[in-house]
């Protein structure tokens, strides 16, 4: 497709950050294309607008800046997917009388890094059952990120139709997402 090689050369990669030996993979730039931004958004969008999907849900922090126009797009709703403590939630429990009520009840799935741990979080009131989603982020690596998003909407019934990202960093994926997702989307661009 002749939309990649304007939306490649329109992400930035940046020595050195955030730590010496890394090649950050800047997206900004393709914001600031708007041509390559809408390209990117298109793409998406042609692959995802006849498989029924209800539900996009965007990782957190650059998930929230592609998810949100291919939902409104494909006609589902945005489910962010947030590191934790962000997302506001109260759970009241009384114990022995046996009243439970959750307010914005979120669960959380932690993931392995590097080195150490991170976890991300999901209202559980956003999905139901049976309803279908699609994962997005920007960049996949190890597949740590996708693979908690995915077991995430999974333990409340979600089917996971796929995942998709802009940026594939092959060399890297070492966990790998759950392996019923296909993972195609729009990797392997950059
Ligand atoms: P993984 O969990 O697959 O190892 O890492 C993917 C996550 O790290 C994504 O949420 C992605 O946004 C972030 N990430 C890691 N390296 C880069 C990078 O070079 N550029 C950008 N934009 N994000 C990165």
């Amino acid at each position: 497709d002749p939309r990649l090689e304007r939306i490649s050369s329109a992400i930035r990669v940046i020595p050195d950050f955030p730590k010496p030996g890394i090649l950050f993979q800047d997206i900004t730039t393709l914001l600031l294309d708007p041509k390559a931004f809408k390209d990117t958004i298109d793409l998406f969008v042609e692959r995802y607008r006849d498989q029924n999907i209800n539900v996009v849900a965007g990782v957190e922090a650059r998930g929230f800046i592609f998810g949100p126009p291919i939902a409104l797009a494909i006609g589902a709703k945005f489910v962010p997917m947030r590191k934790p403590n962000k997302l506001p939630g109260i759970c009241f429990l009384l114990n022995g009388y046996v009243l439970i009520i959750f307010t914005g009840e979120v669960i959380s799935e932690e993931y392995s890094l590097e080195y150490g741990t991170d976890k991300i979080e999901m209202h559980v009131g956003a999905v139901q059952p049976g309803e279908r989603a699609l994962v997005i982020d920007d960049l996949i690596a190890t597949g740590g990120t996708l693979d908690a998003a995915i077991k995430l909407l999974e333990r409340v019934g979600v089917h996971v139709v796929e995942c998709a990202c802009l940026i594939e960093l092959p060399e890297l994926k070492v966990i790998g997402p759950a392996k019923q997702v296909d993972l195609l989307g729009l990797m392997g661009i950059k």
